[in-house]
């Protein structure tokens, strides 16, 4: 039998999408609605951002190169800019806006994860410290992670059982 999946409307242009549509189920606009109001931000605060993501993707990469992590690598600048015009300031963890954010990598380089976009996250920074190297589900159960995980599912274009298995590995 077909589960019945229930329609959203999004607040932001009013239309009634699947919800595969949105990022996550506490998310109000649409994922187009999302991707239209980050490239606002980023016309707006481009400068700002723009300094911002480039010095954390060169760290990740001095993090890299340092320590020989043998990880792919194919994260642009552009990704870095789009992940913090998307976020706002907001902690994917925690919910915390602050101006304070980092660049956080979902499963962290030392445990092998990618230097893609598909992997990293905005976080504020006690969250960052706390999460450390630690597995998102060592460190969170799974529920208060959820979001994170079906953001993680949607930019790769898997299923959140997939991205489960990369924890599991
Ligand atoms: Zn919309
Ligand atoms: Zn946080």
């Amino acid at each position: 039998m077909k589960e019945k999946i229930e329609k959203r409307t999004c607040t932001r242009c009013e239309q009634e999408k699947e919800p595969a549509e949105f990022y996550t189920e506490s998310r109000y606009y649409c994922i187009s609605c999302e991707r239209e109001t980050a490239r606002d931000r980023m016309s707006r605060y481009g400068k700002t951002l723009r300094g911002k993501a480039a010095q954390a993707l060169a760290t990740s990469r001095k993090t890299i190169k340092r320590n020989g992590y043998k990880v792919k690598d194919d994260l642009t600048l552009m990704d870095v800019i789009f992940t913090f015009a998307m976020a706002d300031g907001e902690c994917s963890y925690c919910g915390k806006v602050t101006d304070d954010y980092q660049m956080e990598h979902i499963v962290s380089l030392a445990k092998n994860g990618p230097n893609t976009l598909s992997n990293i996250c905005v976080s504020c920074k006690p969250c960052n410290l706390s999460k450390s190297s630690k597995g998102l589900l060592q460190w969170r159960e799974y529920d208060e992670v959820v979001d994170v995980i079906q953001k993680m599912a949607g930019r790769r274009g898997v299923t959140i059982e997939e991205v489960l298995e990369d924890f599991t590995t």
